[in-house]
């Protein structure tokens, strides 16, 4: 489409694109979504999470006048958000509780200035009767709003996961402004959930996107949770060394499951609702900024949530339903890289959860509460059929949200790792016309009684209902309740047969049971016998942080940028940004403008020091691959600059306290205190070491580096085997440069 006037200089909205966030094309969507948006139509976006739906409202709210307003729940959120545009020049702010009266009204002023793009709102505030029937008109009058775009809109419906009383009153600004377009943004899937934002927002013939809910870049798998699960576990850690989170079913097993793995000598942290709110708070910081790998957690932790670069999701315990599963999982890889997610699944969960379905009782009468026990049950045992599924994990999720998918997705251990099949057709004739015969009767049961009628079972109920009359009574005989129950799930996850979902489950027909009835199509399902055997290992996972030293350098670089700023390293520079720089090595700037994620902003303030790093890089392995312009490539200035933060550790490690002492005061990693005082040296400062490396130790690294050369630490740590940390190597190497230099 053509950009209108309103929104030139830029040529196309590629153009604004690349300007603004740096990226080169757009997601699946979003260009779209954006047109419509710059129409002033309402809309409905449902895209999974990851899918790129900040952008949606983003580039819309830079590319027309006036102010967009985003409704947005949670204040952890919010910050990110501003901090993320902030960091790419573009002039958004937030308003919430945790400001003072003064900071409020200096960002007001601000935005009635018309010096804001993007104001983030939660909505108790927006609709707070100073802000929406005074502030607000005033805005509209001065500035004018370009829209409202209300993000994780599914808060509005009772029937999803999340519902929020005050979302329901956002209808409030569709009355008081009738003209201002609305966007509805969320991650969430039922058609339920849908129907009911578009008549709770009142939405005008919303121009609707619902994205598929897939996300190819997640693999999917189930493990066994035997004696070495555990040991598996931290095996995955340790190799994926990216940032984890293990969700666990309870409080208590989250403080033992953490306090083990940091015995280990992982670094990882507890995040559950019985924490304060100031541990909780300090502990997700610490996460989001690397400063610890991984986090322990209930479900509560997540949904403030918003780091891209989560390499690895595992559940230590059973999820209580796929749609949470599918959430919980899905905050592995937004940024759209390789990532895994693990379901460690043993029938001790199902008791567990049972017990715990129990006491849903009414909290005045202490009576259960049947209906909701019921359907807790039923959502309970499609996670169990997915852990126990052998088709593609897709499948069974997808056909959770009525998505159909073709399976093979090639991202999931079932299809990576196939088992044998079998040709069950004539069981699967048997057992669907069971069900036809109870139909014809306008009666409906499910898989269990279907199963008793075939094996000709003598149970009350069945003679009671005349079952044994039936036709089809007993011609299953020749096999095991097992093998038919098998193969009853494999007909519900191949679609050939259907369940009502109310929590009383009861087997329908549907056409495909109808084509299978008449020799239409065969059914193939998981020979039994292989469903006994181990699940082979997966293959070893993709390494995304692979070793190029190169990008070591650059994730160091942008480590010690962030921490000075106080901000996640993913505000700096996305990892693929750095993976796309490690590959293409930019010597010019003009070289550097062109990585994804490098936007106009990110080229003046990190440029230089990139593309200095890379040169560095470059001259020091005598690389071929020089500047291509005659040019110089850059001014190759920084003597790098000691941080504030590093300087604060210096001057606590001078005054004498340890290494953990320093951590403990800072709620910083005992590593990344060390990584303060390896660069420190590195840029020249005098630091004993002595009492951090033991003197043998330091001769034999020394060593090492004299036969080997100091630029891999990587390669130095493999000639010196396994009982030599990371931590000692660099700083001894650290010095040894800084003798060199001197
Ligand atoms: P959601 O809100 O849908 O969960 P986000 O808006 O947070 O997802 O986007 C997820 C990630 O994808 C972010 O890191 C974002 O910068 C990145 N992203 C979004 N759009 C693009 C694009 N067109 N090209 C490259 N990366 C993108
Ligand atoms: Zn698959």
């Amino acid at each position: 489409m053509v950009v209108s006037p309103a929104i030139s200089p830029f040529e196309s909205l590629e153009q604004a694109l690349k300007h603004y966030f740096g990226y080169d094309s757009f997601r699946l969507g979003q260009r779209q979504i954006i047109a419509s948006a710059l129409q002033q139509r309402d809309s409905l976006v449902v895209m999974p999470t990851g899918g790129g739906k900040s952008l949606c409202f983003q580039l819309p709210a830079l590319l027309q006048p006036g102010l967009m307003i985003v409704v947005s729940p949670l204040i952890a959120l919010m910050q990110d958000q501003v901090q993320l545009l902030a960091d790419n020049g573009i002039a958004a702010t937030f308003l919430n509780s945790s400001l003072s009266g003064l900071e409020v009204r200096a960002r007001s002023q601000s935005i009635l200035a018309g010096q804001v793009k993007l104001l983030y709102i939660a909505p108790e505030r927006l609709l707070s009767p100073d802000f929406l029937t005074a502030f607000l008109p005033q805005v509209q009058q001065t500035i004018g709003i370009s829209a409202f775009a209300i993000d994780e809109a599914h808060c509005v419906s009772e029937w999803g996961h999340d519902f929020r009383p005050e979302y329901r009153q956002l209808n409030q600004v569709r009355q008081l402004f009738p003209q201002v377009p609305v966007l509805a943004l969320t991650a969430t899937a039922t058609e339920r959930v849908r129907q009911d934002i578009i008549a709770q927002l009142n939405l005008q013939a919303p121009n609707v996107h619902i994205a598929s809910f897939n996300r190819p870049n997640l693999y999917y798998e189930v493990r066994p949770k035997g004696k070495q699960a555990y040991r598996e576990m931290v095996q995955q850690i340790k190799q994926i060394n990216g940032a984890t989170i293990v969700y666990c079913l309870s409080r208590r097993r989250v403080d033992e499951l953490a306090s083990k793995l940091q015995q280990e000598g992982i670094s990882a942290l507890p995040y559950h609702a019985g924490m304060s709110n100031k541990d909780r708070a300090e502990n997700q910081t610490r996460f989001i900024r690397d400063d610890v790998q991984v986090m322990v957690a209930t479900i509560a932790f997540g949904m403030g949530i918003n780091k891209p670069d989560v390499r690895l999701v595992v559940h230590y315990d059973l999820p209580r339903n796929i749609e949470g599963y599918y959430q919980e999982s899905g905050r592995a890889g937004r940024d759209g890289e390789p990532a895994r997610c693990t379901l460690y699944f043993g029938v001790g969960d199902i008791k567990t959860i049972e017990y715990l379905i129990a006491q849903k009782v009414d909290p005045n009468s202490g009576e259960p509460l049947a209906d909701e026990q019921r359907i807790a049950s039923q959502q309970l045992r499609r996670v169990i059929d997915y852990a126990e599924a052998s088709e593609c994990r897709r499948i069974i999720q997808f056909g959770y949200f009525g998505e159909a998918f073709a399976g093979q997705c090639g991202q999931c251990d079932n299809c990576c790792h196939p088992k044998p099949t079998e040709d069950w057709t004539l069981e699967a004739q048997k057992f669907l016309s069971c069900v036809a015969r109870f139909a014809q009767r306008g009666q409906g049961f499910g898989i269990k009684y279907t199963i008793d009628v075939l094996r000709g079972s003598k149970e009350k109920r069945i003679l009671a209902n005349g079952h044994d009359q039936l036709s089809t009574y007993g011609v299953g005989k020749d096999r095991s309740v097992d093998q038919w129950r098998t193969l009853a799930r494999s007909l519900l996850h191949q679609g050939l047969v259907s369940e009502t979902s109310d929590g009383f489950p009861v087997l329908q027909l549907n056409d495909l049971s109808w084509q299978v009835l008449r020799h239409q199509r065969s059914v193939e399902i998981v020979a039994l016998s292989a469903l006994q055997v181990d699940r082979p290992q997966p293959p070893p996972p993709v390494n995304q942080e692979h070793v190029a030293d190169l990008y070591d350098r650059l994730v160091q670089l942008r480590k010690r940028l962030a921490d000075q700023q106080l901000v996640a390293p993913y505000v700096i520079f996305a990892n693929a940004s750095l993976r796309a720089m490690t590959e293409s090595q930019p010597m010019t700037l003009d070289q550097f403008a062109q990585i994804s994620g490098v936007g106009s902003r990110k080229l003046t303030q990190y440029g230089d020091l990139f593309v200095a790093e890379i040169y560095a890089f470059c001259q020091e392995r005598g690389l071929e691959n020089q500047p291509i312009s005659s040019a110089p490539p850059v001014e190759l200035t920084p003597t790098p600059l000691a941080s504030a933060t590093q300087l604060h550790t210096l001057d606590l490690y001078q005054r004498g306290l340890s290494i953990t002492e320093i951590a403990g005061q800072r709620s910083l990693r005992a590593s990344s205190i060390v990584r303060h005082l390896s660069d420190l040296l590195e840029m020249g400062y005098e630091i004993a070491i002595d009492q951090l490396v033991p003197s043998d130790r330091q001769t034999l690294i020394e060593q090492a580096i004299q036969a080997i050369g100091a630029e891999s630490l990587t390669k130095i740590r493999e000639h010196l085997g396994e009982s030599f940390d990371y931590v000692e190597i660099r700083l001894v190497r650290a010095r040894w440069h800084q003798q060199r230099s001197q």
